[in-house]
């Protein structure tokens, strides 16, 4: 054999190989809706972005190109109160505007002036935005990448923002409003709730920064049982995710409304998700892309696959620790966490959760200058969130004792994030609470 047959044989194995790879990555669809069986792949994801749709600076198709060329397998366009469907128009000067500089530009060098429609009115240019369906195929590729209609349900009660994000929607859900905080939230959960089993598909719906200018305490969000979902993370740098004297970072409300759901309430704890809530895609300056992602762990790279793997809790939470398995035995209550090394990396896994008879008293927030008392989460005991037990290395295992009310990790590596959001910070994972499910009231979780 020529060596230009060998060669020719060993690219046509090579094709083979990779397609058989890739047929292993896109199982068919399955016909029963039952995606728990079949092999898994992590996909990684954003559920939380922003174009000039609402009030982001770069145009959709050019967002999307970022995140599909930057290893995401799926992207959830969420713009403000908006569904990025119909005809909307611009103002081309817009985009520099929001600081985008020669935005415009930049996306007619890549998409090309017949792409690209404008028109003048009242002597001003005006470009259209193109909507999701014109241009979701120039990215979407089977197992590879897929475009999720979204949108931030923006809502507040009073000056309290409250923002919902509701992914895979089929109509555009009106802020919904409410008499408190906690009804503002309940009535937009319930609206993403009605409409997926009006449609008959899955919908997520997730609340958004709950420490964005303190609009939501843990006890609002231990109280709203139609809450699920949750960012722990949001790359956002105004959402102020590691609070301050009055108020519990993020990271600690989701341990005191977990310990409140479990204990008090007998409900099943929140997931927390990771997001970039981009806004601005010119440098590193505002909130910009690549911050905060999931990982899901899914059959399938479809909306209903994504979205139920999510329900499934089959998901972490990432600002740059990428896990190989994160695996729950529940018959052995072991947790147990395998990290994707990293040359010169070390990571530390600190197994966090509450154990029951935990010190369950509390104290208000404080009060403020004046002496007002301050609205935020009360002051609760060390023995909520505690940290159980401390693991460094690529690996690491927690076996419950079964006082533990929930267990969960969160993995830090000694590196931080290509892109940090506050001094010091370093990447991180996290994962799911595990072991709570004797504690809570059967039935469990519907999933919408
Ligand atoms: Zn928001
Ligand atoms: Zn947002």
């Amino acid at each position: 054999m020529r060596p230009q047959e060998q060669c020719r044989i060993v690219l046509v194995l090579l094709s083979v190989l990779t397609t058989a790879l890739a047929a292993l990555g896109q199982s068919p669809p399955s016909a029963n809706r039952d995606d728990s069986n079949g092999p898994t792949r992590w996909f990684k994801g954003n559920l939380h972005t922003h174009s000039l749709w609402s009030d982001g600076n770069d145009f959709p198709e050019m967002i999307c190109e970022w995140y599909k060329k930057h290893g995401y397998q799926f992207l959830a366009l969420s713009d403000h109160n908006i569904l990025s469907r119909g005809t909307m128009w611009i103002d081309a000067g817009l985009p520099a505007k929001r600081g985008a500089k020669d935005g415009v530009e930049r996306y007619k060098k890549r998409f090309g002036e017949d792409w690209i429609q404008t028109r003048q009115v009242d002597e001003k240019s005006q470009i259209r935005l193109r909507a999701l369906d014109e241009f979701r195929s120039l990215f979407e590729q089977p197992g590879r990448f897929l475009l999720i209609q979204s949108e931030e349900i923006t809502d507040r009660f009073q000056k309290l923002p409250v923002h919902i994000n509701a992914g895979n929607l089929r109509d555009l859900i009106k802020p919904r409003g409410g008499a408190n905080v906690r009804a503002v939230m309940a009535n937009n959960l319930d609206a993403i709730a009605q409409q997926s089993r009006d449609v008959g598909r899955p919908m997520l719906g997730h609340v958004n920064h709950p420490n964005f200018k303190w609009g939501i305490t843990a006890e609002d969000m231990a109280a709203v049982v139609q809450e699920q979902f949750f960012e722990v993370y949001n790359g956002h740098p105004g959402v102020r995710h590691r609070g301050d004297e009055h108020h519990p970072s993020v990271e600690r409300l989701w341990d005191i409304a977990n310990t409140i759901r479990i204990a008090e309430m007998k409900r099943p704890p929140l997931s927390g998700l990771a997001t970039d809530d981009a806004h601005n895609y010119f440098g590193q300056r505002g909130s910009s892309p690549g911050r905060g992602w999931v990982m899901v762990r899914a059959t399938e790279l479809t909306p209903d696959g994504i979205i139920r793997a999510i329900q499934r809790n089959d998901f972490y939470a990432s600002s740059g620790v990428t896990l190989r398995d994160v695996r729950y035995d529940a018959d052995l209550r072991v947790l147990r966490v395998e990290i994707e090394p990293e040359e010169g990396v070390e990571f530390t896994t600190e197994f966090v959760g509450t154990l029951e008879n935990y010190d369950t008293s509390t104290e208000p927030a404080g009060t403020d200058a004046e002496g007002k008392p301050i609205r935020a989460t009360r002051r609760y005991s060390n023995d909520i969130g505690k940290v159980l037990a401390t693991v460094k290395g690529n690996s690491a295992v927690y076996r419950l004792t079964g006082r533990e009310l929930y267990v969960r990790a969160v993995v830090t590596s000694t590196r931080p994030p290509e892109n940090p959001v506050f001094d010091d910070q370093k990447q991180q994972a996290w994962t799911q609470p595990v072991g709570w499910e004797r504690w809570v009231a059967a039935p469990q979780r519907d999933e919408n």
